[in-house]
Order: C-alpha cells, then structure tokens, then sequence
C-alpha cells in the first residue's frame, strides 16, 4: 500500500515557506484564534489557502460556508471573490464570529460577506425556498458533525451543475476507519463517507491532508 506522506515539523514548515502566502492580517487573525480554547477548530492556513485557490479556480461569485468559527476560512474565501460576491456565512456564535467580523471590515471584504446567526440547516432551507437552488459555485462544510449528511443533501441541491462541496474533518482523526470506535460524530461521519462512495450525483475524491477533506462535484447531468 502506498501511504501519503506523514508530514513532520521540518517538513511542514517547508511547505509553509515555499507555498503559504498568508499576509499579515490574516496571520493576525490566526493568531488570535489560536489563544482560544477551541482553537483545534480552525483550519490550518494552507488550508485556508486552499479554500481562496478553489473559489478562484472556480470563478466562484457565490459561497455557503457551513460554520464559520473566527471567519479565517471565510477571509481567505471572500477575498478571493470578485466585488460583488458574496459567502453566505452560516454559524451560531455571536462571540466567535464577531473576531471575524472585524478582520473581515479591515480587509475591505465585510460586504462581501452575509453572516447568518442561526442553526444553518435554517438558513440553508430559507435559500432553498427563495429559489437559490442551482446557484451556488462553491460549499464550505465545516460544523457540527452530526449534521454532516443533512448539510451535504441542502447544499447539493444549492450547488450549481459543476459546483464544488468541499467537506472537512472527514477522517475524524481517523477514527471513522477504526471499528471499535463509536460515537454519534464518528458514525456520522463515516456514514456520510460510506454514502458518498456511491452517490452518482457527485465526483469524489477524498485528500488525506489536514483531517481529511472530501471534495464532491455536482454531476452536470444530475
Ligand atoms: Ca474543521
């Protein structure tokens, strides 16, 4: 079996030194997240860049992000879309995404941002029914992951026809491979992961980086 590459300290640091283009705001931002009790759940930065690449890549106008947290990820996506676009910015913490808020006002991308403060199962049903079906380019799922599944079914339908969803954590620290291990995130996850396998309305490919994200394509003829 060929495994990916483990990656430890030095190599890590190298890829940080010869691709990461973080700039000082958005380091700041890091920074300050990492001071949190919760701060396992921010996305490393290259994983921030990455999310930026593929809106670009994907000459994305609008964005679903599917939990916000301190809004690093939702930085890196709003800065890489045109003006006039738009992430749609779903989470249920006034206190974590006001630190957002305000490196988002600094980088002059705040209204390129709709922050929406409630369960985001609600907000992803209220685009549904004002007809937003079809029009998202790009879906950023990284929330709670109990609702994996319902989250993948709603932004689905939002994407458009070659729209991209790119699902977090779907490695879970590997323990959706390990069998003695349950618990309702893990089994979650894993039957998110097992689904997926055969859902022809999507192209997959799962990556092993970071704790393993699932990048799904909506089928043009589906
Ligand atoms: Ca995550």
């Amino acid at each position: 079996m060929i495994h990916s590459l483990v990656l430890d300290d030095e190599i890590q640091q190298y890829v940080h030194d010869v691709s990461l283009r973080e700039d000082d705001l958005a380091r700041e931002l890091r920074l300050i997240t990492l001071e949190l009790s919760e701060h396992t759940m921010l996305v490393p930065p290259e994983q921030g860049q990455l999310l930026g690449f593929l809106v670009g890549l994907l000459s994305a106008t609008t964005v679903v992000e599917v939990g916000v947290f301190t809004g690093y990820s939702t930085l890196a996506m709003a800065r890489a879309l045109p003006p006039g676009g738009r992430v749609i910015a779903c989470d249920v913490s006034e206190e974590w995404t006001d630190i957002g808020r305000s490196f988002w006002e600094r980088a002059g991308v705040a209204d390129r941002i709709q922050l929406e403060l409630r369960p985001a199962v609600e907000t992803l049903d209220a685009l549904l029914d004002s007809g937003a079906a079809g029009t998202v380019d790009l879906a950023f799922v990284d929330a709670d992951k109990e609702s994996y599944s319902v989250y993948f079914e709603r932004c689905l339908e939002l994407l458009r026809p070659g729209g991209l969803m790119v699902l977090d954590n779907v490695l879970w620290s590997g323990k959706v491979a390990r069998s003695d291990e349950s618990d309702p995130e893990t089994d979650s996850l894993r039957a998110l992961n097992s689904a997926l396998r055969n859902d022809k309305r999507v192209e997959l490919s799962t990556l092993p980086v970071f704790d393993g994200i699932t990048l799904a394509y909506k089928r043009a003829d589906r």
